[in-house]
């Protein structure tokens, strides 16, 4: 018995064992012992980690995919299944506290919102890798000047140094997505805190680029106190020709 695929859990069975084992060996590179899967669904990626020498947890939100894992894996992986939802599962108790690795083919409906959660918990998760939508891939390990340059990739590039590995056919899925799929690797770097304001610098990000077309001066001016001056050229560019450092910058000017 396989599990019937749901498309609102952006269930995407990975068939091709050969790239299974490829995605599951990117948790090689990482020094954590504790690993935490998304979306084991029937285990494809699951029956390789298993073989390697960490300490795997997996979390499945379908319970048709937990009794399949459960049947068809017994004791070796039965009390490791998490059934909850991971966007809103609290980490805080998961290996003790310890810091782990994420890794998975992740639910594509919901890869945005798993990357937020990621930075929410980055002193955590200092290593993520696996599978997304090859959109969102570029998205993530892309630099300024590029049109796939955006909030997620400042985000998560201020704390994380992101790689894009290779590209995935929709082929080597049941049922077959959409789109084209990729691996990525992240490693969280060595800023442990920015020299601004967190939570302000997410603000100057994401107004930014919700305008993305407009210079900054227009799109920041929503945030800017009276008599502030934008006579620097930076205020002429848009968002995507800005690095990480000018964004801290720029918010550093609001603070
Ligand atoms: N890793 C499997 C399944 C990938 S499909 C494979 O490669 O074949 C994505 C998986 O994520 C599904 O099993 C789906 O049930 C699970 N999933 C979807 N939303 C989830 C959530 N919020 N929390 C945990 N798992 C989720």
């Amino acid at each position: 018995m396989q599990v019937k695929a749901k498309k609102y859990l952006g269930q995407h069975f990975l068939t091709d064992l050969n790239v299974a084992k490829r995605i599951a060996d990117t948790v090689d590179v990482s020094a954590e012992r504790n690993v935490l899967e998304i979306g084991p669904g029937m285990g494809v990626l699951t029956q390789f980690l298993l073989n390697k020498d960490k300490n795997l947890q997996v979390i499945e939100i379908d319970g048709e995919s937990v009794d399949y894992l459960k049947q068809n894996f017994k004791t070796e992986l039965a009390d490791r299944i998490i059934f909850d939802d991971f966007l809103k599962f609290d980490i805080g108790e998961l290996f003790n506290g310890e810091k782990f690795a994420l890794i998975g083919n992740y639910p594509y409906n919901i890869s945005s919102q798993i990357f937020f959660k990621v930075l929410d918990n980055k002193e955590r998760i200092p290593f993520v890798s696996g599978m997304i939508q090859k959109e969102v891939a570029k998205r993530l390990a892309s630099g300024p000047g590029n049109k796939d340059y955006g909030i997620l990739s400042v985000l998560l590039q201020a704390y994380y140094d992101i790689e894009y590995l290779f590209t995935v056919p929709p082929g080597v899925f049941a049922p077959p997505p959409k789109v084209d799929s990729a691996v990525i690797i992240m490693k969280r770097n060595g800023v442990k805190e920015l020299p601004c304001n967190e939570k302000l610098f997410k603000t100057v990000v994401k107004t930014a680029f919700n305008q993305r077309r407009k210079t900054l001066r227009n799109s920041l001016k929503p945030m800017m106190s009276e008599g502030f001056s934008t006579t620097d050229a930076i205020w002429n560019k848009r968002p995507e020709q800005l690095s990480v450092a000018d964004f801290i910058n720029l918010t550093l000017l609001f603070q």
